[in-house]
């Protein structure tokens, strides 16, 4: 069992990356085989595919007309005019040249982040579970056709319109068709046609959710046919809001225009003042207002996010909803699961125990048919005869299916059923015959809140029933034990002290109960029949702790996060394994649900004293998780929770971050969460932290650098003009310098990668505004040094008698330095420029040799030079401005020095 031996071991094989095309045998005549694929392949060219009619994606043309859909153009296009109007072609053409060349930039941009989202939408396809050619199978929901056979479970979004042919206990949720909240009862057509029952009943409806319960149902109507497309249809295309982080650079980018806004009025007034052109008061507004109104942040922002999106899919976290990538890396506290998240979920059972104590120990193998059960002091033939009836009890209540392929055993559905059919098989209990020997009647299926599984089977002339599920519950269920075929009085104080030791090695324990019980003439069967059992024994299962689990939990405390494990299993269980995966807790940090409820019963406070405490929470239901999440959200912290099941919904979406399996989650767990990791592990979630924390670092070095330069643009002005100098740079000047330090820089920037330091620092608080001290203090004196600088430098080469033109050349050139010495000082926050390596980021390095270059080429460029009013500069000239310019990297240098020295 080589290459699928994994396959044996994993829960539901949802993730479709890795599992498409996994096939269930079904068991022979319990269901209908459904279509073949050939018939189905036919309907779907006929009928058109299962998807709702979609809004078509925005072309590439569109995007770029919208570049021009924004004041500052309209500013630049009407400076365009007026270039015009006064004969002046050679500033007209170039003002439309940089608006051109903005717009296939900005286009470039958005079309980056469409397609990154584009590209995670994909990666959500809806899968259905379908049954066809007599195989049950998942398949991509958009390709069901009317006549398949689809199979619902709890957690399930329903893929099409069904008409039910089978329901246990199935229950839905329509609040999405019908605003009600309440859980809807479900019914096959027959069992309707018995009980009075409306139309409704025996269908659901595509869009809905299966909140409890199975059921098979045929599909009646796909894509715009179904109830829900109709609706659709009515409501046309659902409006994309912005991440708040966009909202939030909106606001402040709007900010800064009012602000740049009212210093070029007051500039203006002081030219008219002075006595200046008005034509040439107006091209300074224009030249000013687009250089230092930072109208790219928001986009360029938007491709950080993109590219941290990108980052983390590789790393298997897919982000759901963009604001997440930021708040990922503000969290304090993770509440994760046990089983598939901190352990591998491969469970084996490995240990067996008979109510008389008997032990029993099971090979691991993965080749089912070469491994046994024994015992010490018997034959493997007897241990086999002693264990039978446990087995049977694991066997049957059971929903997993196991099969020989080729290559090995394939097991599918829940990991703990597929353990125990493995054991079954190891034990001489072949699941397929004995689930023809005994004929199913009816079923209780597993659901986390009732921690048990039960089936009724028709033996002869009587029913029995067989339970399995954690030990307390069971032995509640029973009056007796089996001891070598007799039933004898339970000594239930035993059965736990027994269940304790095996769940202080780590084992997740399950028990087996069985009783007989007359038949019910109308055929139902439920909980009511669970008393007077007769209890079988215990088996213990082993999941080992993911490899990787205990460093990430090291990288978490280091990082300042607190890890806390929610699981459903027992206290013991959750102690042993929380030891190994080096959670750091004390026995009395150890509660349980029935601790939680008794807290919750003192009111929130009384609650969130217990969750000040608690790092484990063992035996909680899932409807306390919620609760959990809510209480530590109260005490200060920000929670990133994990969930799969469809009760883990509300944790998830009521946590700061709701973190859902990609392969065991159900389909409803992904759509409450804000992110999804692909591959379950405990390990991801840690590094999606790095990674958010890093897309937060990247949008602070961006709006630092754009912030800084526009401000010392505006200082130079701000100087100038009041102490009576000429325009220090040209309008087109100023156009070009905006081109050549921000246009692709503030991305370059935007894609820097981590310092390797992120997880050494306790979470930013999410309140924490993005203009922070240190940003301040830091923008402040950055401004002074590149505003005063080049004031000074102005007045200086005027002074000396420069023309007026040779000034601007220089100073112009001087500024192109400064901003682009600036995109590398802003490559780290804390640490120099040349920790990072500078040539870590090729595209940074690129743009700004790029625009070096330009600017030196345009220098010679006929008719470049004089609508610039450039003029090649000699090489010493050049060293000196350069050598100026170093002034603004040794000083933000310094401070970062000092503020590393501050804060050890
Ligand atoms: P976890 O938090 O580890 O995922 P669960 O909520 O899945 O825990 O399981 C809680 C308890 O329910 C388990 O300790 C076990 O006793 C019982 N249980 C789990 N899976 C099954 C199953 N397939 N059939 C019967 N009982 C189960
Ligand atoms: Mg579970």
């Amino acid at each position: 069992m080589q290459n699928r031996s994994s396959a044996l071991q994993t829960d539901r094989p949802r993730s479709h990356e890795e599992h498409s095309g996994t096939r269930d045998r079904v068991d022979p005549g319990h269901v209908p085989p459904g279509l073949t694929t050939a018939q189905a392949n036919a309907r779907l060219a006929e009928v058109g595919r299962n998807v709702l009619p979609q809004a078509a994606p925005r072309s590439v043309a569109a995007v770029f007309l919208r570049q021009f859909l924004s004041p500052l153009i309209y500013i630049l296009l009407a400076a365009a005019a007026v270039s015009l109007a006064l004969g002046d072609l050679k500033d007209a053409l170039f003002i439309g040249a940089v608006l051109l060349i903005n717009g296939v930039i900005g286009t470039a941009q958005e079309h980056t982040a469409d397609k990154a989202a584009v590209a995670l939408r994909r990666m959500e396809q809806p899968r259905a579970t379908v049954i066809r050619d007599g195989i049950q199978q998942e398949i991509d929901a958009s390709t069901l056709v009317p006549g398949d056979l689809v199979v619902l479970e709890a957690g399930n979004r329903v893929p099409a319109d069904l008409e039910l042919t089978s329901a246990i206990d199935l229950q839905c949720d329509e609040s999405l068709l019908t605003g009600e909240s309440l859980p809807v009862r479900k019914l096959s057509a027959c069992d309707a046609s018995n009980a009075p029952a409306s139309a409704r009943q025996c269908l659901t409806f595509a869009g809905t959710v299966v909140l409890r319960g199975r059921g098979h149902g045929i599909v009646v109507a796909t894509g715009a046919a179904t109830q829900i497309g109709r609706i659709a249809r009515e409501l046309g295309r659902e409006s994309i809001s912005q991440p708040p982080l966009i909202l939030r650079l909106q606001r402040f980018s709007r900010l800064i225009a009012v602000a740049v806004g009212v210093a070029v009025a007051l500039l203006v007034l002081v030219g008219m003042l002075r006595g200046m052109a008005l034509r040439e008061l107006f091209m300074m507004s224009v030249g000013l207002a687009v250089s230092a109104i930072p109208e790219g942040l928001p986009v360029a922002i938007s491709v950080a996010l993109a590219i941290s999106m990108r980052r983390m899919a590789k790393a298997h976290v897919i982000v759901r909803k963009m604001p997440a990538v930021e708040s990922l890396g503000s969290c304090t506290m993770i509440a994760t699961d046990k089983t598939g998240t901190l352990t591998m979920n491969e469970l084996v059972v490995t240990d067996i125990r008979l109510p008389d104590g008997t032990a029993f120990c099971c090979d691991v193998g993965h080749d089912l048919d070469n491994c046994t059960i024994r015992a010490a002091g018997t034959t493997d033939h007897d241990a086999r005869t002693r264990v039978a009836a446990l087995l049977r009890a694991a066997a049957l209540p059971n929903e997993a299916q196991l099969s020989r392929e080729r290559d090995g055993w394939t097991g599918t559905g829940d990991s703990v059923d597929v353990a125990l059919l493995a054991a079954a098989h190891k034990g001489g209990t072949v699941a397929n015959e004995i689930r023809q020997r005994y004929p199913l009647v009816a079923r209780i299926p597993y659901e986390p809140d009732l921690r048990y599984a039960a089936s009724f089977h028709r033996h002869e002339e009587t029913i029995r029933v067989f339970v399995k599920g954690a030990p307390e519950t069971l032995i509640a269920m029973c009056d007796q034990a089996d001891v070598r075929g007799h039933a004898v009085p339970i000594r239930r104080e035993g059965l736990l002290r027994e269940k304790a030791a095996l769940a202080a090695q780590g084992l997740r324990v399950l028990a087996f109960a069985e009783g007989t019980i007359d038949a019910e003439p109308d055929g139902s069967y439920g909980h009511g029949h669970l008393v007077n059992l007769t209890f079988l024994g215990m088996a213990g299962m082993k999941d080992p702790v993911r490899p990787e689990v205990p460093d990430a939990i090291r990288r978490c405390y280091s990082a300042g996060i607190d890890v806390a494990m929610v699981t459903g299993d027992d206290p013991l269980t959750a102690s042993a394994i929380g030891a190994q995966a080096g959670l750091r807790f004390t026995t009395d940090q150890v509660v349980t649900g029935e601790q939680v409820r008794q807290a919750e019963s003192k009111g929130p406070h009384g609650l969130d004293q217990l969750t000040r405490r608690a790092r484990i929470y063992a035996r909680v239901s899932p409807d306390q998780k919620l609760s959990i999440v809510l209480s530590l959200a109260r005490t200060g912290h920000f929670v990133a929770v994990t969930g799969d099941g469809v009760n883990d919904a509300p944790a998830l979406k009521h946590a700061h971050v709701g973190v859902a399996m990609g392969r065991k989650g159900t389909e409803v767990a992904k759509e409450s969460a804000d992110i999804v990791l692909t591959d379950d592990n405990f390990a991801s979630i840690v590094n999606g932290i790095n990674e958010g924390r890093v897309a937060y670092a990247n949008i602070r070095k961006v709006i630092f650098m754009v912030v800084s330069t526009g401000a010392a643009e505006m200082v130079l002005f701000l100087l100038a003009i009041p102490l009576g100098l000429p325009m220090p740079l040209l309008p087109v000047q100023l156009l070009w310098l905006n081109l050549v330090t921000n246009g692709i820089q503030d991305v370059a920037l935007a894609t820097e990668h981590a310092e390797g330091d992120e997880l050494s620092y306790p979470a930013r608080k999410p309140r924490e505004p993005i203009f922070d001290r240190v940003m301040i203090r830091r923008i402040c004196y950055s401004t002074l040094v590149m505003g005063v600088g080049g004031f000074a430098t102005f007045y200086w080469l005027l002074d000396r008698g420069y023309p007026l033109n040779e000034a601007r050349n220089q100073l112009l050139l001087l500024f192109v330095l400064f901003e682009n010495l600036q995109t590398f000082s802003s490559r780290s926050e804390r640490h120099s420029v040349f920790r990072q390596g500078v040539f870590a980021n090729p595209m940074l390095v690129v743009s700004v040799l790029a625009a070096q270059l330009l600017h030196i080429a345009a220098m010679y460029i006929p008719g470049l030079s004089d609508t610039l009013g450039l003029t090649p500069v000699s090489a010493t000239t050049w060293a000196g401005l350069l050598s100026l310019a170093l002034t603004l990297t040794i000083a933000v240098e310094l401070d970062k020095w000092w503020s590393r020295r501050c804060k050890l």
